[in-house]
């Protein structure tokens, strides 16, 4: 049954390339204004579930549904102009523009027709958003410097500024802490928590410690199947779980520092 609770949907989410089952009747309920994270050893089918949420890889079979509609047969972008928007793994700012410049397009892109993107009608410079959006992300001080200067924290907090632009209703970000060291982590968890505010966000994640800071629910991924899902406190207590993934990290992460077994 569909429920006003949910935003996303996947029902029986099945993925095959070339007879390969890299994702097996995957079901998953995102709550509206929840953080959700899926998590898994490599090769879970994170990405691919990922890939298939947002549209950018076909289906074997299954359905999604946003606000309860079908969405199973929408195009990535047509899905994003509904406000499911996803950020790159890889960065995806333009690194040649000023910081400035790489948020005016941002808007411009969200508040465009997807053939009117390179027309002139630009965002004026001294457009609120921008100015807004820089100073939510602690980027006021660096407008004017290229994109590809920035430390990589940096890079990051601009490619989610630059996702919000589009005002998402439900966020989607792959392994937004991936290559970062343990401080732009902190600043990028304290980012997304602040980008959650009347959003929804859906993040696969590989830090655990982030994870069990900032996830309200976590789906847990093995071989293209959901084996545990819940809280942290949940999930980390699921004998299947630490042993198929969280293991010695697990134990490293937590143990010592929390009095967890
Ligand atoms: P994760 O993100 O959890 O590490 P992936 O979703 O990237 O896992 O991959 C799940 C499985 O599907 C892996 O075994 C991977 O090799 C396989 N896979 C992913 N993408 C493709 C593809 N385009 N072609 C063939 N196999 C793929
Ligand atoms: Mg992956």
């Amino acid at each position: 049954m569909a429920s006003p609770e949910v935003v996303l949907e996947a029902r029986s989410l099945r993925k095959e390339f070339r007879g390969f089952v890299a994702v097996a009747d995957v079901n998953l309920k995102i709550r509206r204004g929840s953080i959700h994270a899926l998590i898994g050893p490599n090769g879970a089918g994170k990405t691919t579930v990922f890939n298939l949420l947002t549209r950018f890889l076909p289906l074997s079979s299954g359905t999604i549904r946003f606000e309860s509609e079908d969405v199973t047969g929408i195009r990535p972008d047509q899905l994003a102009s509904l406000g499911v928007v996803r950020s790159f793994q890889i960065s995806a700012v333009f690194p040649h523009l000023s910081v400035a410049d790489n948020i005016k397009l941002a808007l411009q892109r969200s508040s465009l027709s997807p053939l009117s993107f390179w027309s002139s009608r630009a965002v004026p410079e001294a457009d609120p958003r921008v100015l807004d959006l820089l100073g939510q992300f602690g980027l006021e001080a660096f407008v004017d410097k290229k994109a590809g200067d920035l430390s990589y924290g940096r890079k990051r907090a601009l490619e989610i500024a630059t996702t919000l632009a589009a005002d998402p209703k439900v966020m989607l970000l792959d392994e937004p802490t991936q290559g970062l060291g343990h401080e732009d982590v902190d600043r990028v968890t304290g980012l997304i928590r602040q980008a959650a505010q009347g959003r929804t966000v859906v993040m696969v994640e590989h830090n655990m410690k982030m994870v069990s800071q900032i996830a309200d629910t976590i789906t847990v991924l093995r071989r293209g199947e959901v084996i545990a899902e819940g809280s942290y406190q949940q999930i980390a207590e699921n004998a299947e779980v630490v042993e198929a993934y969280l293991g010695s990290k697990h134990r490293k992460a937590n143990g010592r520092e929390r009095g967890t077994p």
